[in-house]
């Protein structure tokens, strides 16, 4: 669903603007499926993987840069799409999981999709950038996200057009409830 509603976003961004439509490759699902299934249980793994998954979806060379954070042990790391122009839009999710449970859901379900979306809108000419961010450190409070954010100059943020989060994909867990019943 949520690949859909990116898709349809930024779709939604380029007919705005008069340009042609964003075209992409469906990427097949027991593909999507194994990239979920490889999900490993500490943070040094999940960064590995990450990058692993990220190389084998195409993300090679200059492409992918390792960020590294002030107090953390694991980078963020970062997929850059070339487009046309100069107008980014950025998608990212953490990688980082909380110290119980296997932290699928929360959040290799997002961040296991990075890798695919990179895949299914690298195989045509796009107009907008769009960068991949696997974020490190999010449970630990925003840190690896928060540090990306501050280390973006002036000129960076001015072309960032939209920022799309995945977090918590597939499921609505009756704890992800606010007392209205929204999602949070
Ligand atoms: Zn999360």
């Amino acid at each position: 669903m949520t690949l859909t509603l990116l898709i349809a976003f930024a779709l939604g961004l380029t007919a705005s603007q008069g340009a042609p439509q964003l075209q992409f490759e469906p990427v097949l699902q027991p593909l999507i499926e194994a990239r979920l299934k490889s999900f490993a249980r500490s943070n040094e793994q999940r960064a590995q993987v990450m990058k692993k998954l990220f190389v084998e979806s195409g993300c090679t060379g200059d492409k992918l840069t390792e960020q590294p954070v002030p107090h953390l042990d694991q980078p963020n790391l970062i997929c850059v799409l070339p487009g046309a122009d100069g107008a980014v839009v950025l998608v990212g999710a953490h990688f980082d999981i909380v110290q119980k449970g296997d932290g699928v859901v929360d959040n290799w379900s997002g961040a296991a999709l990075l890798p695919s979306l990179y895949q299914s809108l690298s195989q045509h000419p796009r107009r907008h950038t769009y960068v991949f961010l696997a974020f490190s450190g999010e449970e630990k409070g925003l840190v690896g996200s928060e540090y990306y954010a501050k280390k973006l100059t002036k000129e960076e943020k001015s072309r960032i057009h939209a920022m799309v989060n995945l977090d918590t994909l597939g499921v609505v867990h009756p704890s992800n409830l606010d007392s209205q019943g929204l999602v949070f």
